[in-house]
């Protein structure tokens, strides 16, 4: 039997992601965006649905972080073989590009659900004999080269994806475009649903744009101006040559450039954001599109830490497919939730040791922060008042960082150097260490083993983050900033605390590092530290309420069931 044959059966919903992260030994993604596609991927997989996916192979993963005694960070291939986990599929498509024939082939790894269901995931791989040297490299570096080198990364996704599912049998009612990477696949969509010439009164209306929007869906995932992907028609015309003409491209992705978002939002009849307010802030960035918002959430299976998984096996069976049964929480004794932590953070404090000089111990308020290193996401808020943090944190509080910026961020990486900075500063009061080299497995070691999470994004910039939702499967309360899920989650010392006021700006507001900084610093001294220290009952009450009102909700089963009913069948 072919390796397909049973996949092609029915018609799927085809969803584009340039990254997928599913495990950490599948080095395609480089954060949130990817963990979301791989979260995504499993739970269609655990709820049955007829799903495959399409992304690109990235051959040298996104970078190894390492980073020197100073703090800087430098940048190395991931070395893998896609032989390890996948198969080749067994046809070929080409893209055209700059004029040459480019050959695509894709690896099919395969997503199984314990309930026996599996999604395939197509890795998309240009490195082919026949291929010139320069296209054979295409598919290496994620978010790699310039301008250049991600367009042709973004032909080969859109274009290059579709013509693969086409080539191999599958037949697609939905194509979902994570994010605006995969948006080119409208315009080979476009190609085939041509309406027959002699029909039309001008050229202009052979593109039957009503069709492509009816089977497309396209999630905006970040409000950073930055993160939306624009290409000059200069470049567009010299990759593409006459593949579709220039000036019904400019109606629908704008007149100045190739704005991906906007040909995803122009061609998809369903637009979302991944949160309530990132809905609202994208809605004002893009006026006159109609953006709903579907809030993310993560795969509680993969991310509920292995104490804790035993845990929820004896008090709640079948939570890992039904996270709803998360309602029951309270049936867990306060000692065994307790224990089961405790296990995770004695686990955490001798890797942090091992690797680090930080000499942590078990007994310390532990708080974690890990995520991406840029700008907006103020590693460095906490330190903004190094003589009040000593005073409030002396020896009651350890941190543990980690992040990656990428290679040309250099704000980003100035970051990193700051932390390595304050952590030599304070030595001889807190005890801070930063694990180079995040990932998906360290994540989870992180999540699971502080006891706080703390989160300090310059509002309105996050548009989701999802970390933290990881963290309150483990029991761990959220410490953040009122951005993203936060302002959905959030039930201020119930589910954990906010830093800052209310989000009401949908604009960033460069005066609120003091504002935030403060609360950040008050809470911490008044509330947290006390509550840690000398009212545990009352803390456990809080690690249930992350477990029970926040897991119960932000997780990828109840995303999925949304966008089955508010995207893929409507
Ligand atoms: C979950 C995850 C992220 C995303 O975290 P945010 O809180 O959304 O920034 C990034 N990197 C890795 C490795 C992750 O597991």
């Amino acid at each position: 039997m072919s390796l397909l044959e049973n996949y092609i059966t029915e018609p799927k919903i085809a969803y584009f992601s340039m990254e997928i992260g599913l495990k950490n030994n599948i080095p395609t993604y480089s954060g949130g965006l990817g963990v979301l596609a791989g979260d995504t991927v499993k739970s269609a997989a655990d709820l049955c649905l007829p799903f495959v996916a399409v992304t690109l192979m990235s051959h040298k993963g996104y970078f190894r972080q390492e980073i020197d005694k100073n703090g800087h960070q430098s940048e190395h291939p991931v070395i893998w073989d896609p032989a390890d986990f996948m198969q080749l599929a067994p046809e070929q498509v080409t893209v055209t590009i700059e004029g040459r024939e480019v050959h695509i082939q894709a690896w099919v790894y395969f997503v199984k659900s314990p309930r026996g269901e599996s999604v395939p995931v197509m890795y998309l791989d240009s490195d082919i004999k026949g291929n010139s040297k320069e296209d054979r490299i295409l598919t290496d570096h994620l978010y790699g080269g310039d301008e250049s080198y991600r367009i042709k990364q973004e032909v080969i996704l859109g274009i290059g994806g579709v013509r693969m599912l086409r080539k191999l049998g599958f037949k697609v009612k939905k194509y979902h475009m994570n994010e605006g990477h995969a948006a080119f696949l409208t315009l080979e969509l476009l190609h085939k649903f041509k309406k027959d010439i002699e029909s039309v009164w001008d050229e202009s209306h052979i593109w039957n744009k009503e069709a492509v929007k009816d089977l497309c869906v396209f999630t905006t995932h970040t409000p950073v101006e930055a993160g939306h992907d624009k290409f000059s028609y200069e470049l567009y015309e010299k990759v593409f040559r006459d593949y579709f003409p220039v000036d019904i491209l400019k109606t629908l992705a704008g007149e100045k450039n190739v704005n991906m978002t906007l040909l995803g939002f122009n061609l998809s009849n369903h637009v979302n954001g991944v949160a309530k307010k990132h809905g609202e802030v994208s809605q004002n960035m893009f006026p006159g599109y109609k953006i709903n918002a579907i809030t993310n959430g993560v795969h509680s299976y993969t991310w509920t830490s292995k104490s804790m998984k035993k845990l929820f096996d004896k008090y709640l069976p079948g939570w890992a497919n039904e996270p709803e049964i998360f309602v029951r929480i309270g049936s867990i004794p306060d000692e065994e939730i307790w224990a089961a932590h405790m296990k995770q953070k004695t686990e955490l404090i001798d890797y942090v040791n091992s690797l680090t000089e930080s000499n942590m111990d078990y007994d310390t308020l532990t708080i974690g922060f890990a995520r991406r290193a840029t700008a907006y996401k103020r590693a460095d808020l906490l330190f903004s008042d190094l003589k009040r943090l000593k005073k409030i944190a002396s020896g009651k509080v350890q941190f543990i960082y980690s992040g990656k910026a990428h290679p040309k961020d250099g704000p980003g990486k100035e970051l990193i150097a700051n932390i390595f900075s304050y952590r030599d500063k304070l030595k001889d009061s807190i005890k801070i260490a930063f694990l180079p080299n995040y990932n998906m497995d360290i994540a989870l070691k992180l999540v699971s083993g502080v006891d706080i999470w703390l989160n300090t994004p310059l509002r309105p910039l996050e548009a989701s983050g999802t970390s933290g939702m990881k963290a309150a499967h483990n029991g761990v309360v959220n410490f953040s900033v009122l951005d993203g899920w936060w302002i959905e989650g959030h039930i201020e010392g119930f589910t954990g605390w906010s830093i800052g006021p209310a989000a009401t700006e949908v604009k960033p507001n460069n005066n609120m590092n003091k504002i935030d900084a403060e609360d950040l610093y008050m809470k911490l001294e008044k509330t947290i530290i006390p509550l840690y220290y000398n009212d545990r009952k009352n803390w456990i009450r809080m690690m249930q309420n992350a477990i029970g009102k926040n897991a119960y909700y932000f997780n990828s089963h109840r995303m999925m069931r949304r966008y089955v009913t508010e995207a893929y069948i409507r």
